[in-house]
């Protein structure tokens, strides 16, 4: 903590999951001087499917291809582990599964080469403005409180963020997906396909998918307020995948949706990834839309802290129209396809067309806005 007190950051990243770490990844290398502080000792593990279009590539200079554990070649969709849709993923379309555990310390890895002031298991307690910038309250390894000051501050601290709400950014009162991952160890009968199935789980859907020596399970329930009925499902899904059906270890969570258009900037503060409420309400992508934002929370401080007064709110705007214009859709869709989903399996991923789109979307190649109204009609046609 004592170096701590020394330093005179530019600018303060809290949390160093995927959208802190690439935010503070581009401010080095824009040449900022930047503190990234995460509450966890790292390398630290993170539920997380770890599903990821190879697409978000193009955001950084360097190689990410060290921090990807499997390479997915296609996906397998059921109703209630039956009707199998089998889709081969376009070439130029691949996703990857990565390991939170690898992929959020590589990111840090790469900003501390950069220039980053990498800090773990320093905890923000507050935040609060002064004249010239911020000040920061945190609670290092030993405990001790500290104040530290900078001119802008990155507000990247996840899910469950205590320091989104009081600064009245973001939508006033968020909405979650109830979640559960379980990490199984043992073999992975097809270690390219990853697995979705959308009977199982009641208003959402449960996934598998294939790493190094095991799958990552998760279930979500996307409308409504009950919390995922998991011991149900996993009594049924792990045996479909040759586990018993109590293995593994799980974790549940909550899982912060996007849920409208909003600010996300105010003086010299921005948030990014799911403490800004990002994470795609429709199938809880929530990786890409994480590095997008650290990546264009970056290039808009660096741009403010020279001196473009707007830059904050051009980062809100350019977040809402390069992501949140896609989510208002992919918000209606989940509306009407949770609740009539056996309706929306035959209707919509059992489309032959739909495997693809699903692959464009997640690739962000395609937005839900470029399907949305024909799928939502043919629900509602179907259904009323
Ligand atoms: C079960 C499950 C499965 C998922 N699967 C997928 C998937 O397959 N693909 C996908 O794209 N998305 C998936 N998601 C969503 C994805 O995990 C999140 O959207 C993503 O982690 C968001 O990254 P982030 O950097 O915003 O937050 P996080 O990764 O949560 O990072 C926040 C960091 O902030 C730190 N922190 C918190 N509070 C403080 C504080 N006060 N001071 C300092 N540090 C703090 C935390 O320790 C943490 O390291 C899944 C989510 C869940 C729950």
């Amino acid at each position: 903590m004592s170096e701590l007190a020394d330093c005179r950051p530019e600018v303060i990243v809290v949390g160093a999951g995927a959208a802190g770490a690439a935010a503070a990844f581009h401010l080095a290398r824009l040449g900022r001087e930047v503190l990234l502080l995460d509450a966890a000792a790292f390398p630290r593990s993170k539920p997380c499917g770890g599903g990821m279009a190879a697409s978000v590539q193009r955001w950084f200079p360097f190689d990410l291809r060290p921090a990807v554990d499997t390479v997915v070649e296609r996906v397998r969709f059921t109703w209630a582990l039956q009707d199998p849709v089998l889709a081969e993923l376009p070439g130029e379309a691949p996703f990857w599964i990565v390991r939170r555990s690898r992929l959020d310390a590589f990111l840090a890895e790469q900003g501390v080469a950069a220039g980053v002031d990498f800090q773990p298991s320093t905890e923000v307690r507050s935040l609060r403005p002064v004249a010239g910038g911020w000040r920061v309250e945190v609670q290092g390894p030993d405990g001790t409180p500290q104040g530290l000051q900078a001119r802008a501050v990155v507000v990247a601290d996840g899910s469950g963020s205590r320091l989104a709400g009081p600064l009245g950014l973001g939508p006033r009162r968020p909405r979650f997906a109830s979640t559960v991952s379980v990490e199984l160890e043992g073999e992975v009968s097809d270690p390219a396909a990853a697995r979705f199935d959308f009977g199982l789980v009641r208003q959402g859907f449960c996934w598998a998918f294939p790493r190094q020596g095991g799958y990552s399970i998760g279930l979500g329930t996307f409308v409504g307020r009950d919390p995922v009925a998991a011991e149900a499902v996993l009594t049924r899904l792990l045996p479909s995948l040759g586990f018993a059906p109590g293995a593994g270890v799980r974790s549940a969570g909550q899982l912060r949706l996007w849920d409208g258009h909003h600010a996300l900037h105010g003086d010299g503060v921005v948030l990014a990834g799911d403490a800004a409420s990002l994470c795609d309400p429709f199938l809880a992508e929530g990786l890409r839309p994480a590095l997008l934002s650290g990546c264009q929370a970056a290039f808009a401080i660096d741009r403010w802290l020279g001196g473009e007064a707007g830059a904050l709110a051009a980062y809100s705007a350019t977040m809402r129209r390069e992501w949140g214009e896609s989510m208002a859709w992919g918000r209606r869709m989940a509306q009407v396809f949770y609740r009539v989903p056996r309706v929306g399996y035959q209707l919509g991923i059992k489309r032959p067309t739909a495997p693809r789109r699903i692959a464009q979307i997640l690739s962000g190649e395609m937005g839900y806005g470029d399907i949305a109204q024909r799928v939502i009609r043919r629900l509602l046609l179907r259904n009323g």
